[in-house]
């Protein structure tokens, strides 16, 4: 029997281990070097530690905060300075959903000045139980001054611009009326050209005024008592030439007669309307579009559905995102902002209502407008 040849094994030098002590202090100055403001919480939301960039932000003394309950101290509140609900506070949902939950909130500092955070709270998780949570938050205030400098830039250029574009709206107008003297059938497209640039600018213009107005919180609701049925009829009207000239067929799902509703037409109309320029921009000639209102007791639903280019699935979840357009119309020459469904998801939002959407790229896309009824 052959002998079993022998193995020499060489064991590694034994690593000296390291006191407890020598990974607190790596943990220390790894909350201290980072610029954010960093809190850690036990699992029953005590917190256990906070770097100096936290204490900063909040103006706090390490010993005001350091074992008390996180929620006792840490105080964030809405706009008007009413404060969050519980369940809604950042490190709640955490603990509840065991995931990592972003927020942008207003944190109450020592003095009572109020600072505008993003939050990102992280619950560690052992053995399938939360035992502590992490919460990183940096103060917003430089971001949110520029981005109002900025709104104030686009609202102040786009109000500049309406004045010369109304003149030259209306002098090509008068050219084209022939009120400057005779237009010969070769001028004529040239002149139509003009006015049609006019107007896409104008509506332009108008989009950026309104997404300076939505994003500076400014939305003004104006609810009437409305018919649905015929305001979306009357939206619908104004897109069945462009749908014409496309060779688009239209089936229209509307209930008849509705009881009048309290609610904004121009905005509903912003809404529609959007949705369904979008359809016929996106959807070939020859193709389908159907448009429908379901009304429940209590809910208005709108449906624009076609069966157009589709959005790609990995460009879905930034459809909504401002400038944002999918790389597959990119190479159709169908003009566009990027801005208009980010435009009526806020205006969406701020009816308290929700937006959404299905699409395939390739077979169609429908979308989904639901506003809630005001009660009875
Ligand atoms: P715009 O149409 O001016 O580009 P929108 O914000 O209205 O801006 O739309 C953003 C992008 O969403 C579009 O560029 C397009 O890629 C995609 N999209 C919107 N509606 C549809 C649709 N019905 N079918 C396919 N793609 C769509």
């Amino acid at each position: 029997m052959a002998k079993r040849s022998e193995v020499k094994r060489t064991v590694p030098p034994r690593q000296a281990t390291e006191a407890p002590e020598h990974d607190s202090a790596r943990l220390e100055a790894l909350f201290a070097s980072i610029g954010e403001g960093i809190i850690a919480t036990n699992e029953r939301g005590i917190i256990t530690r906070i770097n100096q960039a936290g204490l900063d932000l909040l103006g706090v003394k390490r010993s005001d905060v350091i074992r008390k309950h996180f929620l006792s101290v840490i105080i964030a509140v809405h706009d008007n300075g009413t404060p969050l609900d519980v369940y809604d506070r950042p490190i709640v949902r955490a603990f509840q959903t065991g995931k990592t939950v972003n927020a942008r909130t207003l944190y109450v500092q020592k003095d009572g000045t109020l600072l505008p955070v993003q939050v990102t709270v992280s619950p560690i998780i052992l053995h399938g139980r939360p035992i502590g949570a992490i919460e990183v938050f940096r103060d917003l205030t430089n971001e949110i001054e520029s981005d109002k400098l900025k709104s104030d830039f686009i609202s102040i250029a786009s109000h500049q611009l309406r004045t010369p574009l109304s003149a030259i709206n209306m002098y090509t107008r008068m050219l084209h009326d022939g009120l400057a003297g005779p237009v010969t059938d070769e001028q004529l497209p040239y002149i139509d050209t003009v006015l049609l640039s006019v107007k896409r600018m104008n509506t332009l213009i108008n989009t950026l005024l309104n997404i300076t107005r939505i994003e500076a919180g400014g939305i003004i609701i104006k609810k009437t008592m409305l018919q649905l049925d015929e305001l979306s009829q009357e939206v619908l009207a104004e897109f069945i030439p462009a749908a014409e000239a496309k060779s688009i067929s239209l089936t229209v799902d509307l209930p008849e007669r509705m009881q009048p509703t309290s609610a904004d037409s121009l905005l509903i109309k912003e809404i529609c309307g959007n949705l369904l320029s979008n359809a016929i921009k996106y959807t070939a000639p020859g193709g389908h579009i159907e448009f429908s209102l379901i009304e429940t007791a209590k809910d208005l639903h709108w449906i624009v559905s076609d069966n157009g280019y589709g959005i790609p699935a990995g460009s879905q979840k930034n459809i909504f995102l401002k400038f944002f357009r999918a790389e597959n119309i990119t190479n159709k020459d169908v003009s566009g902002t990027g801005l208009g469904l980010y435009l009526i998801k806020n205006i969406a939002e701020s009816l308290g209502g929700e937006l959404w959407f299905e699409s395939i790229e390739d077979v169609g896309s429908t979308f989904h407008f639901l506003l809630p009824k005001d009660p009875a």
